[in-house]
């Protein structure tokens, strides 16, 4: 892996315009993964641009700079990128439009899903807990100096990854990293206030209706409900800014298994999948064209019948946890 790294910031000490593109629905690894990166570059005195061919959902666009440093698709249409970088996107799907750009520059990917594809020239992937961690070693070789704000940027990818540092992915790397961003100034009682202290009341009066269509199945072990355009309708909220809440059917007693459906788009639906300790959802994502990791991963799926969709799905893990008995 160190020859990849060390090949990585080799092009980037050599190129001058280098474009730095995050995955459509975007999370916190992959916007602080990008912005990092956006403001290391900038430091070092490249032209660099961030972009995503995505809306960002607003808990993560209010975060202090991203609004500034990263655009929209059309802003990047006439860029002379020489580099592209991408981050935390573990296939070419994920990147949407920006994919089309890679016939005409060097391109690198750096990434931690095991599901990745090696997309580009030089690939680093490595199962680290965050991709934000990944980012933080090439910065560093880049001798980029931190500080507060640059910290802060890091270590919201970090703490989002890791469900602030409890998830099985919360390895020894990732304390030591978080020590070191939080001695350069990272705020980590700042991200959690902006994370996990900041939900919109809607999003609370949806859970009640989310709730309502939640489902059990297989001995209570795997939970799943949906969440309609419809549904978002109801409480005015954007597809862009729909909640998450498969992190709450996964802490029910018993469950190992988790899934929501989410619709992005009429008749188009994020699936977003986890477990407890020990199926691999990954496998059931990569089953759909999805990606992820075992105990996160998701795909997207277009159907007009939300309740057999679902059906399809739970037949599919249920088939697979039979194959580990
Ligand atoms: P989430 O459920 O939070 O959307 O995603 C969980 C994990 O699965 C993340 O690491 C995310 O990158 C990955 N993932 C989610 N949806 C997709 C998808 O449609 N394709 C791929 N390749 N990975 C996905
Ligand atoms: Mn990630």
């Amino acid at each position: 892996m160190l020859r990849n790294i060390e090949a990585i910031v080799g092009e980037i000490e050599k190129a001058k315009n280098i474009l730095v593109v995050g995955h459509i629905m975007p999370d916190g690894d992959d916007i602080s993964s990008v912005l990092s990166m956006v403001i290391a570059l900038e430091r070092l005195g490249k032209n660099v641009r961030g972009v995503i061919d995505y809306e960002i959902p607003a808990y993560l666009e209010e975060f202090p700079g991203v609004k500034d440093k990263i655009k929209s698709y059309d802003c990047i249409k006439e860029f002379p990128a020489e580099l592209i970088i991408s981050v935390d996107a573990s296939s070419p799907d994920r990147i949407g439009r920006v994919y089309d750009h890679f016939k005409f520059a060097r391109s690198i990917v750096i990434d931690h899903h095991a599901t990745n594809t090696y997309f580009g020239n030089i690939n680093w992937v490595e199962m680290y807990g965050a991709t934000a961690q990944m980012v933080m070693r090439i910065n560093k070789m880049l001798g980029v100096e931190y500080d507060k704000e640059l910290a802060t940027a890091n270590l919201l990818g970090i703490a989002t990854d890791t469900g602030f540092f409890k998830y099985s992915n919360t390895d020894a790397t990732v304390f030591e990293d978080v020590a070191w961003l939080v001695g350069k100034g990272g705020d980590i009682a700042f991200i959690s206030n902006m994370i996990l202290e900041n939900r919109p009341l809607e999003h609370i009066l949806l859970y009640k209706d989310f709730l309502d269509v939640m489902k059990l199945d297989y001995n209570n072990t795997i939970a799943y409900s949906h969440i309609t355009l419809d549904m978002l309708k109801k409480y005015d909220i954007k597809p862009k800014d729909s909640p998450s809440f498969v992190g709450d059917l996964r802490s029910i007693k018993g469950v190992e298994v988790a899934i929501t459906f989410t619709e992005a788009e009429e008749n188009e639906f994020h699936v977003s999948m986890r477990s407890k300790s020990w199926f691999d959802v990954s496998k059931v994502a990569v089953h759909f064209d999805g990606g992820g990791h075992p105990r996160a991963a998701g795909f997207s799926i277009n159907t007009d019948n939300i309740e057999k969709t679902e059906q399809e799905v739970i037949d599919t893990i249920k088939k697979l946890m039979e194959s580990y008995k």
